[in-house]
């Protein structure tokens, strides 16, 4: 999987940070956790190809990540987008679409579906598993889980070693049953592995709560807000956000193996001082910046 940070500022955009979205290519699926206002330009400049999106999952409606989405919809249409693209998003989320497209000459020519999401599992098939839970913020907001299952996957060097042509034999191979090349019976286990779950988390804009260690839990990656440094951290509180300490809390007691810091307030230049604060509590940490890649 690759992660594409997209927009990594609070409320108001910088010159060098957009408002929050995160791409998410799996496998088989295109996710993109939120869609602030410009996202479908930071596409562009991301290099990410609009006809791989399948999911937009929302946060919340406060509009530093949604305001993109109407934008996002009418360009998928010119580009000539035939999938069916799924929305999730917490109560209301149909409403608050359906407003935004009320609010301009508007036609939605693609295939939409919105569903409105609380607690637990809203998504699985044979590839991946979509978990969302509640979260504390000052409107209706949930924080999600994507988990991309584990399967059998080629070692391209042993399947050249043996002499196993790409074809009907690797759907067998995949199917777990043996095969016969030059009169030799090659085991899966001889030419293929076993790769394990791949966990990524998203939580944004909330403040600490038990959900919040939940939703983490064993996760590969844990994006998540660091809206304040930790000398802020009653104006986190007030504002339903967290400071750099609670975010590496989570990572820490959630077993999280990296965490990607992001939806950083505007009064800092740069992030420096909340990653070296960050580095305190929490070793394998990172700042997110707009088009920061990441392989999972
Ligand atoms: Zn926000
Ligand atoms: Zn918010």
């Amino acid at each position: 999987m690759e992660l594409t940070f997209l927009g990594t500022s609070t409320m108001a955009p910088t010159k060098d940070r957009n408002n929050t979205a995160i791409y998410l290519q799996t496998e088989k699926y295109g996710i993109l956790f939120d869609c602030a206002e410009g996202t479908q330009r930071q596409f562009k400049i991301g290099k990410i190809n609009f006809n791989k999106l399948d999911f937009i999952l929302i946060s919340h409606h406060h509009g530093d990540h949604t305001l993109g989405i109407c934008g996002l919809i009418q360009t998928l249409a010119t580009n000539n987008y035939k999938k069916k693209l799924t929305i999730f998003g917490p109560k209301d989320t149909k409403k608050y679409i359906k407003n935004a497209m009320n609010s301009c000459i508007f036609t939605s020519k693609i295939d939409l579906d919105i569903i409105e999401i609380s607690n637990g599992k809203i998504f699985e098939n044979e590839n991946i598993v979509i978990e969302s839970l509640e979260m504390t913020h000052s409107v209706p907001c949930v924080a999600y889980s994507l988990i991309q299952k584990g399967h059998r996957r080629f070692d391209l060097e042993k399947m050249k070693k043996l002499n196993v042509k790409e074809g009907p034999l690797w759907n067998e191979l995949q199917k777990g049953k043996s095969i016969t090349v030059n009169n030799k019976t090659i085991k899966p286990s001889d030419v293929t592995f076993l790769s394990s779950d791949k966990k990524v988390t998203y939580c944004i804009d909330t403040s600490l709560n038990k959900n919040t260690y939940k939703i983490s839990k064993d996760a590969d990656i844990l994006i998540c807000e660091s809206t304040f440094d930790e000398d802020l951290k009653d104006k986190a509180q007030d504002y339903g956000h967290m400071s750099v300490d609670e975010a590496c809390d989570i990572a820490n007691k959630s077993k999280v193996k990296q965490l990607i810091l992001t939806h950083f307030s505007a009064r800092y230049k740069t992030t420096d001082g909340i990653l070296k604060h960050a580095k305190e509590y929490f070793k394998n940490v990172i700042c997110a910046y707009d088009f920061f890649k990441v392989k999972i």
